[in-house]
């Protein structure tokens, strides 16, 4: 193993490691090896690729003597659900500022676990959060203060220069499966929403298992901006942990070719996947990252762009976001 990062302090949270399962049939159908990083596998109330992230950034608010945590994204967020669990676990207060307004059904899947572990919920129409978010955050931390509470700021998705360890521990993890299956030069694909797991695979990766290449599938905004932000976190990590030997990496790439109609709308050909996956191997994707990001590794192999031998497809979780959108899988086709 190549020389070691130096690790900032992390609460043990997430269950790892995870596996790393080979997907038989589907690589049989396409003639090379696809594997799967089960990160869909790390809770199970608390699955996804957040808690991972979540170990460090908890790590600073406890550090700095927060007690209460206060963080953001949208009504069916995985990040503030898993957040929500984790601040009752660890005896801290949450409260989330939330994209959208709830009808009656919405009070589901993830709001309804974040409402269940007791967190304090704000929500706004997203014509007011999406250019007021700023505003919203400090707002709420003002408030909060005044209220003689610590608050701890969480950025969208714990995407920032604390969570970015998360992946980068994660991509030793994945370095270490690949050392055990044989497997050197792997194309590893993620899907992008707030960047912080492809930065952290991209890191890790880049020294745990140099000739890896990472490709990430936005599900929103664009390539330039991930590249951005990619860069604005890695710097963010070096410039608090100067000596902790964290690099730029120039081993990965974006590829924003399959939003779809939108960030959390999908086309029929997603959903098919979903049906496609969970009967052929047993795989549950979601509509919102998970469905996206494979569905682009497939349309890549198809075009012929991809020429590794080995992908393997970092299951980031978000299986909770699928029962949200059940109205989709009652087309009668879906189920024959
Ligand atoms: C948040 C999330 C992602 C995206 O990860 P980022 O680190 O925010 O880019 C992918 N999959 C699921 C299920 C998520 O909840």
């Amino acid at each position: 193993m190549p020389s070691e990062f130096v690790f900032p302090p992390r609460l043990n949270l997430a269950l790892q490691p995870t596996p790393l399962d080979f997907l038989s049939r589907l690589s049989a159908e396409l003639g090379l090896r696809i594997w799967c990083k089960r990160d869909d596998l790390t809770g199970g109330v608390l699955t996804g690729n957040k808690i991972r992230k979540l170990e460090y950034v908890l790590a600073d608010a406890l550090a700095c003597g927060a007690d209460t945590l206060l963080t953001c994204g949208g009504l069916q967020s995985n990040h503030c659900r898993a957040t929500a669990l984790l601040a009752a676990k660890e005896g801290l207060n949450c409260e989330l500022i939330l994209r959208g307004e709830p009808g009656l059904h919405d009070h589901d899947a993830n709001l309804l676990l974040s409402e269940l572990a007791g967190a304090t919920i704000h929500t706004y129409p997203a014509a007011v959060y999406q250019p007021q978010l700023f505003e919203l955050a400090r707002e709420h931390r003002a408030r909060l203060e005044a209220e003689g509470k610590t608050p701890y700021w969480i950025a969208t998705g714990a995407s920032d220069g604390v969570g970015v360890w998360g992946y980068i521990r994660a991509a030793r993890e994945l370095a270490n499966d690949c050392l055990s299956q044989g497997i050197t030069a792997p194309l590893v694909v993620c899907a992008a929403g707030s960047g912080g797991t492809l930065a952290g695979l991209a890191v890790g990766l880049a020294r745990y298992l140099p000739r890896a290449r990472v490709l990430a599938i936005a599900v929103c905004d664009d390539a330039t901006y991930f590249e951005g932000r990619v860069g604005a976190d890695i710097a963010a990590c070096q410039q608090r942990w100067p000596d902790a030997g964290v690099q730029m990496p120039d081993n990965f790439q974006v590829c924003d070719d399959y939003i779809g109609p939108g960030y959390g709308e999908a086309g029929a050909e997603i959903y098919q996947l979903i049906s496609q996956l969970a009967r052929q191997e047993g795989l549950v994707l979601d509509q919102v990252y998970t469905a996206k990001a494979f569905y682009g590794m497939l349309q890549e192999l198809r075009l012929g762009r991809i020429d590794s031998k080995d992908c393997i497809f970092v299951h980031t979780g978000g299986v909770f976001g699928l029962f949200a959108a059940r109205e989709h899988f009652y087309h009668p086709n879906n189920f024959n």
